[in-house]
């Protein structure tokens, strides 16, 4: 008899099976609230690793961690005219506090230019105080009417960054940098992410930017998902809030500005870019545990070994897990484990112990054979490298594979109406060819180059638009 399937195939019912998977990983539950999102351990672990690495890179560009208060004046937000028409249908007010009706309400932070530039407009004083390069780890609250847990949740965790610089070059440089060389690699190196790193057409640009990067990757029923952005404010904000300094020349002038997000949204994306009707696909350079020992029985001389083999792997570096659960049936220990996506399943059983070989199960390439214990340790490391390629390989080749190129918005409705992407010459769709396409739920992702580039401007000539419908 065929197993029943542990998730609603992803080819039956796309949301579904996202939903199912993150319940029976355990990432994540609805929070009480409409939109709000309670993120269990194994989800968190997640984002732990995520921080850590994107931390670390991020401190590599100069940048450093500082904190800003969740509680925002609402006439900040209103200064910017664009920033506040932008924001204003999400946000959470409070108007009343310690059992009064408050003088001035005050608002959620959605994203903290405003409180920023507040502060901005203190230190900085003259061009030695730039390049200002500040992060915020943190959660923000917009009040999302079609919420979904990880991708659009009401509040979310992330890292904003704010710079301020002394030109439009340096700013508009740093802004490319963190979009490249911070988000672009990260993604790509430790999440075997997938995507199109271009620039928002002005109507999906963040509301206060003079140009936002994009990184848009494919998920796996071939629609799209925004991953991550970073803006050039120009200098919007520092006109509202009058964050000036004192030029080199003797002249007050105006700072630009940049601004850049990364969200728990990621791990939304991780499942629907790696995952798989057995459940999600960990990057095992991003896996809280990449490898998992199993006792197959309670059997001493297993549960020894398995301990052992455990040490071992520690040893030579691995992320390791001894699973000796033995009061928990094994299969549903391996389903569980399948589900979560751990890279690497080593499982011993008694009869395996007799021959000097465990069971090794592989996760991302599907495959599971006996391997002599002796060499375990001297293979995984390989093996976790290998299938981190094949992940990024396999994404790759499904947005290479379901990306037509077409000519009008006729045939780009067509050609992503059962996901899919399109390019499309910018020039064929323009303004209003966008509109015709919105109309039909479809979205200027993007826009590159021909060869593939972040264009300077949306009138670069040869500009490719990538065009999907999106979540
Ligand atoms: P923004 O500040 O609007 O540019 O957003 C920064 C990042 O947050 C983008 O990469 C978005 O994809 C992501 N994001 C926006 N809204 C949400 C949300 N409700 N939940 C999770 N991530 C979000």
């Amino acid at each position: 008899m065929a197993k029943a399937p542990v998730l609603t195939p992803r080819a039956e019912d796309f949301p579904r099976w996202y939903q199912e998977l993150i319940n029976k990983a355990e990432l994540a539950d609805n929070g009480p609230v409409r939109g709000t999102m309670v993120i269990r351990p194994y989800g968190y672990g997640l984002w732990e690793r995520m921080q850590q690495d994107m931390d670390a890179r991020i401190k590599e560009t100069g940048t450093q961690n500082a904190y800003f208060p969740l509680l925002i004046p609402q006439s900040y937000l209103t200064r910017e005219a664009e920033h506040v028409e932008g924001f204003a249908p999400e946000l959470a007010v409070v108007t009343h506090g310690g059992g009064k009706q408050l003088e001035e309400p005050v608002v959620v932070r959605p994203t903290s230019e405003t409180i920023v530039n507040e502060y901005f407009s203190k230190w900085v004083q003259s061009y030695r105080d730039l390049p200002l390069l500040i992060n915020q780890w943190a959660n923000v609250v917009r009040w999302e009417l079609r919420p979904r847990l990880f991708l659009r949740t009401s509040e979310f965790l992330w890292q904003e960054g704010h710079t301020a610089h002394a030109t439009y070059e340096d700013a508009r440089d740093f802004a490319a940098r963190i979009h490249r060389d911070v988000y672009g690699a990260f993604m790509r190196d430790v999440l075997a992410m997938d995507f199109v790193l271009g620039r928002k057409t002005a109507a999906e640009r963040f509301a206060g930017a003079i140009n936002t990067l994009t990184l848009e990757g494919m998920m796996g029923d071939g629609k799209a998902l925004q991953l991550g952005t970073s803006h050039e404010l120009g200098q919007n904000f520092a006109r509202a809030f009058d964050t000036r300094y004192l030029s080199r020349e003797g002249k007050q002038e105006l700072v630009w500005q940049t601004s850049w997000g990364s969200t728990t949204r990621m791990i939304g994306a991780l499942v629907m870019m790696h995952g798989d009707d057995s459940g999600l696909r960990v990057p095992p350079r991003l896996a809280p545990v990449q490898a998992v020992v199993l006792a197959v029985k309670d059997d001493e001389a297993v549960l020894a070994e398995v301990r052992e083999i455990g040490a071992r792997l520690e040893a030579a570096g691995v992320r390791v897990r001894v699973d000796d659960r033995t009061d928990v049936p094994f299969g549903r220990r391996a389903v569980d484990w399948e589900l979560k996506g751990v890279p690497v399943r080593v499982e011993v059983g008694p009869r395996d112990l007799a021959d000097g070989t465990a069971m090794l199960a592989r996760r991302i390439r599907d495959g599971k054979e006996p391997v002599a214990i002796d060499s375990l340790a001297a293979l995984l490391p390989a093996i976790l490298e290998e299938d981190q390629r094949l992940l990024l390989d396999q994404a790759r080749e499904r947005r290479e594979s379901r990306t037509a190129d077409v000519s009008t918005v006729e045939q780009a409705v067509e050609a992503t109406a059962d996901g899919g992407w399109a390019r499309v010459p910018w020039a064929a769709l323009g303004p209003e060819g966008e509109a015709k396409l919105a109309e039909h739920s479809v979205s200027v992702r993007c826009l590159v180059t021909e060869d593939g580039a972040v264009p300077d401007a949306d009138e670069t000539p040869g500009n490719v638009a990538v065009v999907a419908r999106a979540y």
